[in-house]
């Protein structure tokens, strides 16, 4: 693990802001892990902020829902932050914003919901894991294995990005109730939200906080739930990269492996971020499917790095132009950190539910070197946090050796980029790692 310069500064004290409705949002049908989405719409039809109109017959999808109101001018490919291109439904803004959402529940009917009604609102808002892995929440929330931890993941520790800090100090109660949600449908015994040292306002936020206005200052547990008494752990995480990974989490704070092969719930324990109980507080208690999220927007070249609250569909470009005007000729936009996003080819990529944040760089940051032959320095593997052997799965992937990809364990990179970072011959072993993690699984 290393201590990478943060560039956090720049956005963290600023409050998140609203960025006005688009013209038109592109809304892919693609926007989680599992089955493609089914336009449920045609060309033509007029449709509500918050109407359902994307679904699929499978277990493992999420709903996609219209973001802004206006009419379906079409359905088309269209570039996408992920999968460079994908199907889309586009919404012409009619600029009013018309929606059908039932009014709040009330705490008593929040109260009687049973945990398949939880589950249930939170498949229908087309909930995915936000901090950038999209499997769908609904599915999270329904282990094959009884489970007894929760660890809320506010580490948010790839550089630049600071929308979850946001989250954590101006949406604290809201939080603390949608972890009472996730806690209590889960039958969780015990909750650990875990913070880096360097969110010191978010630390003490959950320090202070407690649901019914109860404010337990000066103490690191307070219950999630008065009635349950679920008591709720901050842990103070040091700042480092990688952090955020379940696994690594797990570890840090419990103390304990997830064997090679097996998902968390295995050893009793589900990983949820922050944005996402988020997401889960506003689907059960405001009846909000998941239509926008926070998105940080920084980089050297934009003169107003800021954290804003976006709808799904708006091109990554209006987002630019509100925090603009660029400083610098622009050489690459990333969506996500630096360490794990994705270059984009085309500033016309719409915010997605996992688009943590979009960062643009100068001609300088964006140079890659060429590529040397390997001097087996070890570094790679020192810096590995899954213990891996980056050097030899590179290779093996370069060659189109998987088999030998898989025998050196390749599925079990978390593509950190951590030994891409550290290669002082400038290899892009992420890069082979990932080609290869796709081959092995096929
Ligand atoms: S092999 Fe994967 S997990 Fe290990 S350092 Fe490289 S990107 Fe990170
Ligand atoms: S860090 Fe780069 S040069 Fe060093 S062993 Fe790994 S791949 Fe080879």
């Amino acid at each position: 693990m290393v201590r990478l310069e943060e560039h956090k500064t720049e956005t963290e004290n600023k409050a998140i802001e609203k960025i006005p409705l688009p013209s038109r949002v592109y809304i892919p049908l693609s926007q989680h892990l599992g089955k493609i989405c089914k336009p449920q719409v045609k060309i033509g039809d007029y449709v509500f902020t918050g109407q359902r109109i994307g679904s699929a017959q499978a277990n493992v999808y999420a709903p996609v829902h219209a973001s802004i109101s206006g009419k379906i001018t079409s359905i088309q490919d269209w570039p996408h932050p992920v999968l460079g291109r994908g199907k889309s439904i586009v919404i012409e803004n009619d600029g009013q914003d018309k929606s059908q959402i039932p009014n709040p529940k009330s705490q008593i009917e929040i109260d009687n919901l049973t945990a398949e009604q939880i589950r249930n609102i939170v498949l229908e808002a087309g909930i995915v894991g936000m901090g950038g892995a999209s499997f769908p929440t609904h599915i999270k929330l329904n282990p094959p294995k009884a489970v007894d931890t929760l660890l809320i993941n506010g580490a948010e520790c790839e550089p630049y990005l600071t929308g979850d800090y946001r989250l954590m100090i101006e949406k604290t109660e809201e939080l603390l109730r949608g972890i009472e949600l996730v806690a209590r449908c889960l039958g969780i015994k015990q909750v650990y939200i875990a913070i880096e040292d360097n969110k010191p306002q978010a630390i003490k936020a959950f320090m202070v906080s407690g649901l019914a206005g109860q404010r337990v200052s000066g103490l690191t547990r307070t219950p999630v739930n008065p009635q349950t008494g679920t008591p709720l752990k901050v842990i103070v995480l040091r700042s480092q990269y990688p952090q955020g990974g379940e696994k690594q989490l797990i570890k840090n704070i419990l103390n304990k492996e997830v064997p090679q092969g097996k998902l968390p719930f295995d050893i009793g324990v589900v990983v949820h971020n922050v944005a996402t109980v988020f997401a889960v507080y506003e689907a059960v208690y405001l009846n909000k499917p998941l239509y926008e999220r926070v998105v940080t927007v920084a980089g050297s070249c934009i003169s107003n790095p800021k954290s804003l609250l976006a709808r799904i569909g708006t091109p990554i470009k209006d987002l630019i132009d509100f925090c603009g005007p660029l400083k610098e000729e622009l050489a690459k936009i990333i969506i996500g950190g630096p360490m794990m996003g994705i270059a984009q080819f085309s500033d016309k990529v719409p915010v997605i539910k996992s688009t943590t944040g979009i960062l643009l760089f100068n001609k300088k940051e964006a140079i890659f070197n060429e590529e040397l032959p390997c001097i087996r320095c070890g570094a790679c593997v020192r810096e590995c946090p899954v213990f891996l052997m980056p050097s030899l799965i590179s290779l093996a992937s370069q060659k189109g050796l998987w088999p030998q990809a898989k025998i050196y364990n390749a599925s079990d990179c978390i593509e950190c980029g951590l030994c891409s970072y550290v290669c002082p011959a400038n290899i892009r072993l992420v890069q082979h790692i990932k080609r290869a993690k796709i081959e092995v699984v096929k």
